[in-house]
């Protein structure tokens, strides 16, 4: 038990290493501190070095503008800031503002701080330890300025219990780095870890390019993502009510587990934002399956009045004057991106299908689940697509079982559609897949995923157009639901209507469906069909959005009325749906997110064959 004590103040400090805390947690925000600073004073060169996780040494060096010797004690000062003028804490065009960085190191560990402003003769030096600053000393260094921190949290041994690994200190560090090295292409970045026997270990490189284009900006953020990413996203490049939204944003094949890999900027400083991720989510919500997050980076720019940066002491959280507004902007940005990208698969395969290719070992090694997989790369191609097979009416009857080679009408075809991206349908394999060639290699479609988010897609269009073109039945159909089935579709009975599908009350928990919408075609199960509606109501819950809940039925209605595996198509069917595809925005993937093609290019082939 505390012994009680008088009120009395805490002394200077105390309450530095509490005010310390909160700006400092671990070595990763002394960089990003240290690091932001330099970005302040203009460095285009920024070098960081650490050893042992950042616990025993963290120095970072840059070409700045520097500071002034006799600047150098009120830098390191709390609340002393050359930045604003504390007059309007909404307009704040860098990324420290609070002055509290330096004084918090001073607080945590043993700080050095020297510096060669432009124009100076000499460079000074003022060290700080257990916030006691020591006299500014003249120094050597020919420009920019060098600020050490060592000892971090040696005063503080509640603080040092918290640190993790030092691998994952490290990870920490690196991961600020990459993540402000994102929205500054024309900034070079270089970390580096000192090891214990003094060798020195690059960990990023980043070269600072030229302009800050969108094409600098790409490369930047792939040498940070990786590669993949640039090959698997679509540009972003929005402007409304002097908000821009850009960026890149990965199609949703390619996707990962969890949300670390979305990079977030407003006015260029990265921020972890709820607001934000969630709008990322509803722009991805009918393209990825749960439990899959989009990888993205995005770069939002407005005027800093819209936005309050003085949220949080490390200034990861922002609040926007007018979430709603930004929320909407960055949904729309993403869809439109996302619909007018042309047809894309991943560029990668998964390692599911990777193990789906056995490749025979080098040596003639006919064990060839033993032997050596190439990691096989599907690639996209964005060919045009100016003319159509589409008016050709699919005649599956008159082909019957024949295979699609023998149809005489479709092979002088084959090298003209074979320039279509999705090219020119050659086989359907297991009545399940189609396989069709293109100038790249070959692709191959999932039938039933592929109808049904045609299907999805053209229901969902009618239903916002309000232009329900729907089939009346020759004879209506009597559904027998149960109590709480009937009562869910009766209370969607107008939502339903507009999408096409007419249901009556026909007796006390009876349904009579007089039409459908047209697209389901003619061969549908009108019992299955309400019975899913029904039950997608009620996944969906009374909460949700209208919108939100149509989507659903709609999902639901169009995989009653999409083609089945299991079903044979004859060759003209499959050219007419793999024209579909690439008029269709999203359908490179299923309602639930799964793609619904994949292609293997011929050199890729060649290679599994070993003929490269
Ligand atoms: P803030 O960044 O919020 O102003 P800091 O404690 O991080 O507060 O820094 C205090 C001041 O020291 C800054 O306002 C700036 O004038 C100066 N400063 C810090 N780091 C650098 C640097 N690398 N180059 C030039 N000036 C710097
Ligand atoms: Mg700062």
């Amino acid at each position: 038990m505390l012994a009680a004590r008088r009120v009395h103040r805490l002394d200077e400090a105390s309450i530095n290493r509490i005010a310390a805390g909160e700006v400092i947690e671990r070595p990763a925000s002394v960089v990003k501190e240290l690091v932001e600073n330099s970005i302040d004073a203009g460095a285009d060169k920024i070098e960081i070095h650490y050893s042992q996780g950042g616990k025993s040494l963290i120095r970072v060096s840059d070409n700045g503008r520097g500071i002034e010797a006799e600047d150098l004690p009120l830098a390191v000062a709390r609340h002393a800031t050359s930045k604003i003028d504390g007059s309007d804490l909404l307009n704040i065009r860098s990324f420290g503002f609070r002055g509290e960085a330096l004084a918090s190191m001073g607080a945590a560990g043993r700080l050095s701080v020297k510096s060669r402003p432009t124009g100076a003769d000499f460079a000074s030096i003022i060290t700080v330890k257990e916030s006691n600053s020591s006299p500014v000393q003249p120094a050597a260094l020919t420009s920019g300025t060098v600020i050490e921190l060592t000892e971090l949290f040696k005063s503080m041994p509640s603080r040092l219990k918290f640190l993790r690994t030092e691998r994952s200190e490290s990870a920490a560090m690196a991961s600020v780095v990459r993540s402000l090295a994102m929205a500054l292409p024309t900034v070079g970045f270089e970390l580096t870890e000192i090891q214990e026997g003094g060798d020195h270990r690059r960990v990023l490189d980043f070269r600072a390019a030229n302009d800050q284009s969108v094409e600098a900006l790409l490369a930047r953020v792939s040498e940070v993502i990786g590669s993949e990413f640039a090959d698997n996203a679509v540009k972003l490049d929005w402007f409304q009510d002097g908000v821009s939204i850009k960026g890149f944003a990965a199609i949703p094949t390619f996707s990962r587990g969890s949300a670390s890999a979305q990079h977030l900027f407003v006015n260029g400083r990265p921020v972890r934002d709820k607001l934000l991720f969630g709008a990322l989510r509803t722009a991805y919500v009918d393209l990825l399956p749960s439990g899959k997050y989009p990888v993205a980076a995005l770069f939002i720019e407005c005027d800093p009045h819209c936005v309050d940066v003085n949220v949080h002491p490390a200034k990861t959280e922002v609040r926007f004057r007018e979430p709603n507004q930004i929320r909407t902007m960055i949904i729309k940005a993403l869809r439109t991106a996302l619909s007018d990208g042309g047809p894309r698969s991943s560029t990668s395969l998964t390692d599911a299908m990777v193990d789906a290719w056995h490749v025979n070992g080098n040596q003639g090694n006919t064990d060839w689940r033993k032997g050596g997989r190439s990691r096989s790369r599907v690639v996209s191609s964005t060919a045009d697509q100016k003319s159509s097979l589409s008016g050709k009416s699919p005649q599956p009857d008159a082909i019957g079982d024949l295979p699609p080679w023998a149809d005489s009408a479709i092979e002088p075809e084959v090298e003209k559609v074979k320039k279509y991206p999705l090219g020119a349908a050659r086989l359907q394999l297991h009545d399940m897949f189609i396989l069709a060639e293109n100038s790249e290699g070959i692709v191959f479609v999932d039938q039933h995923a592929a109808h049904e988010r045609i299907v999805y897609e053209r229901l969902k269009d009618r239903y916002s157009q309000e232009k329900p073109e729907s089939q009346m039945l020759l004879v209506p159909a009597t559904v027998e639901l149960n109590e709480s089935e009937f009562t869910r579709l009766i209370a969607f009975e107008k939502p339903l209507s507009q999408m096409g599908l007419e249901i009556e009350r026909f007796g006390p928990t009876t349904m009579c469906v007089r039409s459908i919408p047209a697209i389901l075609g003619s061969e549908i199960d009108c019992d299955a069909l309400l019975r899913d509606i029904a039950d997608s109501l009620k996944d969906t819950g009374e909460a949700l959005a209208l919108e939100r809940r149509a989507n659903s039925v709609i999902s639901r209605m169009a995989c009653h009325g999409s083609i089945r595996a299991g079903r044979k198509m004859a060759a003209v069917e499959m050219n007419e749906l793999l024209r579909d595809m690439e008029k269709t925005p999203n359908s490179d993937q299923c309602n639930h997110g799964r793609p619904t093609w994949i292609q293997m290019k011929l050199k890729d082939i060649e290679k599994l064959f070993g003929r490269r």
